[in-house]
């Protein structure tokens, strides 16, 4: 005789630890119900709960799991007004679907604190249908009395009507409407992406009174236009000659390096990003009988470097010909205006949304439909271990399963934070080693690599303290 133990059951619920942990742990893995049956399957052990249980026990977990995300969202709301100093913040927001492309039924829209360690402010689950309301319809006209009441009684999903485009819009727009309520703070600079169609929403329908939302451009999109002009530029001059040469060549891409570099350094100083920026066409315009590298600085300029060591520096490797640092002049002459930059000051980027939002479509893959009351577990989960780290996951599990969270619950989700801190320290480590290169090393670099230079400032380290 075989005889299969199951876990203990909670006191006063129908439910049992072993059922809470596998809805918990199926969604942090990213495998769903689908996947748990499979690993039980190839683990040898009795299949785990079926889907009438499943969704039974996501119901059950879910309003615990809520009430730690919200927990967590508060604490980054007061952490972030005490780092500006007052309940006046700025937030980068963005919107982003399960699925790709604009037939997505569930979607998502953030909005996270622009501090040194960007966290999730408030979240809203967009979703264009209801798994409820789908399942009730196969009995409307068997039985209408119970289709009724299944319609009646339950909370529904559904809470976006129009396109997929137009979910961003709404729920980012509802965020800003309800932050004074939820928890008295008014996001007074906006950033995003520049053709979002939320800034316009946001001035016409103003969610404060008396306050003027101020859009600040993503650093990342902004920084674009440089590489925009002058590929323009080098289009326009491809059958002309200059410089003994046809057309100006790609040096496209670094300059649009040195741009963000330019604006991320500076930060809150217009002034000095502005001289930064003119440094960079100074800097490339140099030569051995005319060096202009008076606002260079060592940390990128290799002629200043050269300088402080004492060394002999060619410049004949790295100028650009006087013709082609003229003809591409007017782009820098656009660029480098105060009008145009001060769309930069103080300037951030989406880099924390888009980190955020690939952590929670880990959780809900991308690849299946997933009913929203499992998108809002997967939410919840993602919330808490960006914003904290795998190890807040333990005090949701503790009183769900009335124990202690379990040993091997709490070691594995220690090792969790500890294997991100290190690959985070370690892609920090190489960023700052990148930001110290000189023109040449980094060229160098990224021929290796072929890295991409605009995940450089994620500051995400949850769980690090
Ligand atoms: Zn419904
Ligand atoms: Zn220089």
């Amino acid at each position: 005789m075989i005889r299969i133990g199951t876990s203990k059951r909670y006191p006063q619920t129908q439910m049992r630890d072993v059922n809470i942990r596998c809805v918990i742990g199926a969604n942090l893995a990213g495998i769903g119900d689908q996947g748990l049956a499979k690993l039980f399957g190839i683990l040898n052990v009795p299949p785990p709960i079926d889907d009438d249980h499943y969704s039974h026990t996501v119901a059950h977990v879910l309003p615990s799991l809520r009430a730690h995300q919200q927990n967590s969202m508060s604490t980054a709301v007061e952490e972030a007004c005490t780092q500006s100093d007052g309940r006046q913040l700025s937030v980068s927001g963005d919107g982003s679907w399960q699925r790709r492309g604009f037939s997505s039924l569930n979607g998502v829209a953030a909005v996270m604190s622009s501090s040194t360690t960007a966290k999730v402010l408030d979240i809203e689950r967009m979703s264009k249908k209801c798994s409820t309301c789908i399942g009730a319809l196969s009995i409307k006209h068997v039985n209408r009395e119970k289709y009724e009441e299944i319609i009646n009684k339950h909370s529904c999903e559904m809470n976006h009507i129009g396109s997929s485009g137009a979910m961003e819009v709404d729920g980012i727009y509802r965020l800003f409407e309800r932050s004074q309520r939820l928890y008295n703070v008014q996001y007074v600079n906006y950033i995003g992406d520049g053709d979002a169609k939320i800034l316009p929403k946001l001035l016409s329908n103003p969610p404060y009174d008396n306050i003027k939302i101020n859009k600040i451009e993503d650093i990342n999109h902004f920084s674009k236009k440089m590489l925009h002009r002058l590929q323009k530029i080098a289009q326009d001059l491809k059958k002309i000659k200059i410089d003994g040469k046809m057309g100006i060549g790609d040096m496209m891409i670094n300059f649009k390096y040195y741009y963000r570099q330019a604006i991320v350094r500076n930060k809150t100083n217009l002034d000095e990003i502005v001289k930064s920026v003119w440094a960079i066409w100074k800097h490339k315009a140099s030569t051995d009988l005319e060096p202009h590298h008076g606002w260079c600085s060592p940390m990128f300029c290799g002629f200043m470097k050269a300088l402080e060591e004492d060394k002999e520096y060619d410049h004949t490797r790295h100028t650009l010909p006087l013709a082609v640092m003229n003809a591409i002049r007017p782009v820098f002459t656009e660029l480098d205006s105060r009008d145009t930059l001060k769309r930069v000051l103080n300037g951030s980027s989406q880099n924390a949304n888009e980190s955020f939002h690939s952590i929670l479509w880990s959780f809900a893959p991308k690849n299946r439909y997933s009913p929203g009351s499992i998108v809002d577990v997967c939410v919840a989960l993602a919330v808490l271990v960006y914003n904290d780290g795998d190890q807040s996951i333990i005090p949701v599990v503790e009183p769900l399963t009335g124990g202690g969270g379990g040993y091997h619950t709490r070691v594995a989700m220690e090792r969790c934070d500890k294997l991100r801190v290190y690959y985070e320290h370690k892609k920090k480590r190489k960023a700052d080693v990148r930001a110290k290169m000189t023109e040449e090393e980094r060229k160098q670099q990224e021929e290796k690599e072929q890295d991409d230079d605009e995940q450089l400032d994620d500051s995400y380290l949850p769980g690090a303290y």
